[in-house]
């Protein structure tokens, strides 16, 4: 893995990339607040990920944090969109049915429209005749199984149960500050990492000192420095042109907030832009496709935030 990576920046993108920006928690807890009826919150990973532009995994993690501190409540999940055809008539599965699931089958039928092939069951309506989704699911499962129809499931929903009083202020800035100690965490674990690896000592006897075994030889003779190959990563500074990054900074500036005049274009996001680190609204405006995403990757993150604060505050007209 080591071996392959072309920089020390490469490795501090995977963390610098995924770590939530404050305005994007804020817009998390508003969209929990806004979308909570009868303190029930129903949410999609990828439609939620879209609307805070925070990464899948993060998001999950941060979700995490919100049920430690008592603001929801994970209650179940289930798949919005269900889709069945059938690989029997439906006559022929029916015969095979035992009595007391004729009505729900019946019912199945009556409740489920066809566009050519696929078909999709009404819940809704299949509540109101007496069976509930779980009930229904069983069913489709259970004739799955039997391949007597296919189903296909689509757009998990996960639904939690909210206490809307927690979702302050000081929660948004408490899971700021979380999301920050993770990320100095992170880029500290790196550091160690490749000191570790870089290190001009054998990586086993290395290994042996760090659980403490004082015994072990000081060359192993097969580990890559035994071989003669100390790792180095290099740091690509040197080839920065300041005005160059800042013009180019000052392009994506423009081009991001006519593509998305809702969003805020902050210094990170220009930065993770100018890095080309995924973010679902790069997704979303394909931004792998413009010349500036990513032209920067060799800068050090922390080179091209400064740059892009500077940018910020100072708009060239
Ligand atoms: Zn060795």
């Amino acid at each position: 893995l080591l071996a392959g990576l072309d920089g020390l920046n490469v490795l501090e993108n995977f963390v610098l990339g995924d770590t939530p920006e404050p305005h994007a928690i804020q817009a998390l807890l508003h969209n929990i607040a806004t979308t909570t009826h009868n303190n029930q919150w129903e949410t999609q990973t990828y439609g939620l990920s879209q609307a805070t532009n925070i990464r899948a995994l993060p998001l999950k993690t941060l979700l995490v944090q919100l049920e430690l501190h008592g603001a929801i409540q994970a209650k179940h999940s289930y798949y919005a969109d269900i889709k069945l055809k059938w690989q029997s008539s439906p006559e022929h599965i029916c015969q095979a049915l035992p009595n007391e699931q004729q009505a729900l089958f019946h019912a199945l039928v009556r409740c489920t429209q066809f566009k050519k092939v696929w078909g999709e069951p009404d819940f809704t309506q299949l509540n109101q005749q007496g069976f509930n989704r779980d009930t229904v699911m069983r069913l489709l499962n259970q004739l799955a199984d039997a391949n007597q129809l296919v189903v296909e499931t689509k757009k998990l929903t996960d639904v939690y149960r909210v206490e809307p009083d927690k979702l302050t202020t000081e929660l948004a800035t408490q899971l700021q500050h979380y999301c920050e100690t993770n990320e100095q965490s992170e880029l500290a674990r790196i550091a160690t990492m490749l000191r570790f690896f870089s290190l001009n000592r054998c990586l086993n006897y290395n290994l042996a000192l760090y659980f403490g075994d004082k015994n072990a030889p000081e060359h192993c003779g097969h580990c890559s420095v035994c071989r003669g190959q100390v790792l180095r990563l290099p740091k690509s500074e040197d080839s920065i042109n300041p005005s160059l990054l800042t013009e180019d900074l000052r392009e994506s500036q423009f081009w991001l907030s006519q593509q998305s005049p809702d969003f805020p274009v902050t210094a990170a996001l220009l930065a993770r832009f100018a890095a080309g680190l995924n973010q679902p609204i790069f997704t979303r405006l394909k931004a792998r496709k413009h010349a500036q995403f990513g032209k920067h990757e060799n800068v050090p993150y922390s080179t091209l935030l400064a740059c892009a604060q500077n940018v910020l505050t100072n708009p060239s007209h």
